[in-house]
Order: C-alpha cells, then structure tokens, then sequence
C-alpha cells in the first residue's frame, strides 16, 4: 500500500494558496459553506460540502488501453478527475443522522474539513445531531467526527459502523503488520474512534438488519472490510448512502473494473460496483456519493458498456413531493 505518500503530495497541492491580491480590493479565497437540500419521501436529505479534492491518475489501477484512455481524458479537461467529499444529513423529522462527515483536520487540511460550517449554514447546530452512520473509517469520511485535541464534534451522537470495519481499523495487531505507509490510516481511525469508544457512543453491527427505522445496511465490501451503504426508504422512494462506490467518476463509471490504490480488496471492490451498478441504473435509485461532484446526489444510466452519471437538477425537488420515482426530464 504506497497511497498513504501519494495521498500526501497531492493535498499538499490541494491546499496551495491563490494568487496575490491587490490591496484596493482584497479578494476572498475561500468559499462559503454548502448545502443542497431534497426530499426523498418524508425525509429531507442535505448534502454538506466538506471540500474539493482532486483524484489522481495514479490512485488508478485499470487496463493499459484504459489508462492511457486517462491520461488523454486529462490533456483535454483537466477537471477530469475533480471530485468532492461529501457528508449528508437525513433528517427524518424525528432524528438527524449523518451518513458519514468529511476529513475535519484528519486528511488535507485547509481544503477538506468544512462539514461542520456547512450543518451550521444549514440551520442544524453539531449538538443536534443524533445518530452518525459511517460507511467506512477512512479519514476522509469520519475525520469530521473528532479534534485533534480528542474533542467529539458530536458529543450527542451514537456512531455506527459495520463491526468487520471496526475490527481492522481499530486493531493494533493488523495495524503493526501493515505496511508503514498504511499506518496513518489505522492512527487516524483509532484516534477519531477513542472518545465515542470512551463514552460508549461507538456502536458496531454484523450483517444487513436495520439501525433506524426506513433504513436498511446494504454491504458493500472490498473497498474496505467493512464497506457499508446505508439505504433509507420513505413513501416509495429510496436513497442509497454508497460510500466509496465510485472515486473517479468519469472512469470508473464508464470502467467499472477500474479500482483505486486504497481498495484493500481491489478483485472483491470491482466485483461489488458490477453488482450494483446495473441495478442501481435499473431501478433508477437516486444516490448520494461522498465523492460525486457537489451535491453528490444523482442516478447511474447505463451508457454504451457502463454507465453514466446523472445528477439531480431542481426538478427533483418537485419529483419528490409528487411522489414520482421517475425523473420528469431526458
Ligand atoms: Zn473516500
């Protein structure tokens, strides 16, 4: 596992500052928080920008004819490869929930970690928060969760996880047998879990049951041990939570046998995504993807011999409230 050095490099590059500005009119570099809000059902679902992030070519591992596909993709739009990272509140009416919360300072720094200003500009405050569902333990997905100083940015939540993930991440012995490189990874999912551990707020589950009402675990595994989707269902409509499903999407969507270096189980990942996708285009599911272009919701077509992604446009909204599973467009 070399990704752990590679990772660095590129958010040092993530994190490079704008140009000069003039003193007369001083610019302002940095964005505002985001959100976008939809109903799916009776649940209002919001997507909370954490940051921007670039994947890089070399985080790929496909065919050779596919690469090169990639790196001529990337002579013609450099934005190729531009993602986000993406945390999503769903709020039933009776519970606010977290489906995983961006990198906070676990991962990159001042372009990653603004979840918590985004649930602020949303009208919710951090304390608000009942339940965090988290799809995995990399840092860029549950960073959001602690301090560095040990602090829960959540201290009323109860944090699930699939226990095969809980298991690995959190376990010194695989930790000390995996490669050095590997390490941050383990050091930084043992520290962001130790204060829910310590209060008893960290919460593990086998199997595919049922946390919260609505709500189904699709496992997902390869990516990680114990990869999980969260499903919710209101009123005939489902949203699919995928976690780390796609990185890249304008190639693994299109190349679904394409893994990433941070797959711990590349074969079982692109085994996963070819089960899924063909039914999540099928049954036209909307998805919510940490690491899809903001707003990270949309639905997978099938296109030519992949898939495509097409994300919401305003007319969801209105597709929602009528209750119809089909988009009025296209
Ligand atoms: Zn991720």
């Amino acid at each position: 596992m070399r990704f752990a050095a590679a990772l660095l490099v590129a958010l040092g590059s993530l994190i490079a500052g704008p140009n000069a500005v003039l003193d007369a009119a001083p610019q302002h570099p940095v964005q505002a928080p985001a959100f976008y809000r939809l109903k799916v059902g009776d649940l209002e679902v919001t997507a909370l920008l954490d940051g921007v992030a670039v994947f890089d070519p070399h985080w790929l591992n496909g065919t050779q004819e596919t690469m090169d596909g990639v790196v001529k993709g990337l002579q013609a739009d450099p934005h190729m490869l531009d993602g986000g990272e993406t945390g999503f509140l769903v709020n039933t009416g009776k519970q606010r929930i977290l489906v995983d919360v961006g990198a906070g300072t676990w991962f990159g720094g001042g372009a990653l970690g603004h979840l918590e200003g985004s649930l602020r500009s949303a009208g919710h405050t951090p304390e608000e928060v009942d339940i965090v569902l988290v799809t995995h333990l990399h840092s860029d997905h549950v960073g959001g969760l602690t301090t560095q100083d040990g602090r829960r940015v959540f201290p009323n939540a109860d944090v699930y996880v699939a226990k095969a993930e809980s298991d690995f991440w959190l376990s010194p012995e695989i930790a000390a047998k995996a490669p050095k490189d590997a390490q941050p990874f383990f050091q930084s999912a043992q520290a962001i879990a130790a204060p829910y551990i310590k209060a008893g707020k960290w919460h593990t589950f086998s199997g595919s049951g049922s946390i919260v009402d609505g709500m189904q675990l699709v496992p997902v595994p390869g990516h990680t041990p114990g990869h999980t989707g969260y499903e919710f269902s209101s009123k005939g409509q489902k949203i699919l939570f995928w976690g780390d499903i796609i990185h890249a999407q304008r190639v693994q969507l299109q190349h679904p046998e394409v893994t990433v270096v941070f797959d711990i189980d590349p074969a079982s990942a692109a085994a996963t995504r070819n089960q899924l996708l063909p039914k999540l285009a099928r049954e036209n599911v909307l998805i919510a993807g940490p690491h899809m272009s903001f707003p990270g919701l949309g639905r997978v077509r099938k296109e030519g011999s992949g898939y495509s992604w097409a994300p919401v446009e305003l007319t969801d909204q209105r597709n929602a409230t009528k209750g119809s599973r089909q988009p009025s467009r296209h």
